[in-house]
């Protein structure tokens, strides 16, 4: 059966185009994902048009083989790995900007796009398109729109799904659909711009994705807050939303990050801190300056024990390093790095922040925390090594628990990694039993023998 497939997607796409040596099947055999089971797929397909994508899904349909789209593989869900063997369909070659219309501030792009390549060619128009995974100069936008990825301005300008206004999508039968569009107001009927957003492959193939632009900020603060308490710090950022400022970022890096970053870096982080806050505020100049002000009095008034206010371009990108170095610091220490996505509403921030340490300690494990406080998306991260069986036993029993934890604090499984195969277990917890049959009627209405993504969300009931 693996055979005559492969003759035949080598008809159609040229034998360039179909990938099967154990080197090629191996790199697309897992994604950025720690400690998850890896499978090689049978054979990588890199199509360059829609026309193709919708014969392959012909193909594997008439051989029943599984379809795995994948961007550049540096989802945290698993959301890529071909776990029942199959077809991995690499998106990277329609990677082509269709247009800018800048009278109506939108974009449209086919989906091997990355990101950052498309703020590189809207910035001359004065324009940005918001959603920055850390990931934004390797991730594509097909694989953003599927993950619905947030990043750094999440607080102030949203995720990927406040910013997709219409797409094309190949569906599990080679039909292709175009839902949305580029008018500002569309409410006729079903959203399923949305629904398609955010399904992680599992539905439909986004072949070509139009997405909202917003006018870039004409000018940023950014300050470093430095608090020995973690209340403290947990009450500025519950004062500074409360005083109507929505800083563009409001990051947390707790004193396990800290100390990590530091001894990578050595930048001169306060190493003895609890906590640390980056704040940016951006917008009209005259607004920014005023609302930095008052952010900068809300510190002092929690007993921040130092803040920095980056005066040049120089200075900010130095405060930003100790946030970029978080997690390659922290995936130094210790093999595997197990990086976690509970969030919850921001007020609760204190109490997921101790509920961590909590778990940390009773199940001897190193976590450091760190990520977008002010929109309560918290990344806990263990250190650990997957080679060691009894420990991987405890970071398991720990994740549950840190999952368990965020629900219990009205909070969700995921606030931008999404599902994927790591999480799939703890879905019904979030939505309960009904609500996850919703889902499989869903996926089943719309991929009937799934053949799209399979073990990714939902699977069979
Ligand atoms: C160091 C690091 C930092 C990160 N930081 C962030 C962050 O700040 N915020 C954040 O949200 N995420 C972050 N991520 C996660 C990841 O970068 C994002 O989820 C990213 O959007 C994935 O894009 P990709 O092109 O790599 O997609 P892939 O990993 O290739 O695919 C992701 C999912 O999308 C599906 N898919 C891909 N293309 C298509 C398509 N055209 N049609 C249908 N389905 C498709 C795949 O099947 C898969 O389920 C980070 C990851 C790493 C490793």
């Amino acid at each position: 059966m693996v055979k005559p497939i492969i003759d035949d997607l080598i008809k159609l796409l040229g034998k360039d185009n179909v990938l099967t040596t154990r080197e090629d099947l191996i790199c697309h055999s897992f994604d950025a994902t720690a400690d998850m089971p890896s499978e090689l797929p049978d054979v990588v397909v890199t199509p360059h048009t829609k026309e193709q994508i919708v014969e392959i899904v012909k193909l594997a349909n008439k051989y029943m083989t599984p379809i795995y789209t994948r961007g550049s593989g540096t989802n945290l869900s698993g959301g890529t790995i071909p776990i029942n063997k199959g077809i991995v369909l690499s998106m990277l070659n329609l990677n082509k900007i269709l247009e800018i219309d800048a009278e109506n501030l939108t974009a449209t792009v086919q989906p091997g796009l990355v990101i950052q390549r498309l703020n590189d060619a809207v910035a001359p128009y004065g324009l940005m398109y918001p959603p920055d995974p850390g990931t934004v100069t390797t991730a594509t936008m097909g694989g953003s729109v599927a993950e619905c990825s947030g990043g750094l301005r999440g607080l102030k300008y949203g995720v990927t799904k406040h910013y997709i206004m219409g797409l094309e999508v190949v569906m599990a039968d080679g039909s292709v659909v175009r839902v949305g569009g580029k008018t500002v107001k569309n409410v006729t009927g079903y959203d399923l711009t949305k629904l398609f957003v955010g399904s992680e492959g599992t539905l439909g193939i986004i072949t070509e994705i139009t997405a909202k632009l917003i006018p870039a900020p004409e000018y940023r603060k950014t300050m470093m807050a430095v608090f020995s308490d973690l209340d403290k710090a947990a009450n500025t950022i519950r004062d500074i939303i409360g005083n109507k400022v929505i800083p563009a970022t409001l990051e947390i890096l707790d004193n396990v990050t800290i100390r990590t970053v530091e001894n990578f870096m050595k930048i001169g982080l306060p190493v003895q801190a609890e906590a640390i806050l980056l704040i940016e505020v951006d917008g009209i100049k005259e607004v920014v300056l005023k609302e930095a002000e008052i952010v900068e009095e809300i510190c002092k008034k929690n007993g921040a024990d130092e803040i920095k206010v980056a005066q040049t371009d120089a200075e900010r990108d130095g405060l930003w390093t100790a946030r970029r170095a978080a997690l390659p610091a922290l995936a130094q220490v210790k093999p595997t790095t197990v990086l976690e996505d509970a969030t919850v509403p921001r007020s609760k921030i204190p109490d997921m922040i101790k509920a961590l340490r909590e778990i940390a300690k009773k199940y001897n494990l190193t976590i450091g925390t760190f990520g977008h406080a002010g929109d309560g998306n918290l990344h806990p991260t263990i250190l650990t090594n997957a080679e060691d069986k009894e420990e991987m036993e405890r970071v398991h029993k720990a994740v549950d628990e840190i999952f368990e934890v965020a629900l219990k604090l009205g909070g969700t499984l995921s606030g931008e990694h999404g599902i994927g195969m790591a999480k799939a277990k703890y879905l019904e917890w979030e939505f309960g039993k009904a609500g996850l049959e919703v889902m499989r009627k869903i996926k089943e209405a719309l991929d009937p023998n799934y053949l799209l993504n399979p073990g990714k969300i939902v699977g069979r009931g």
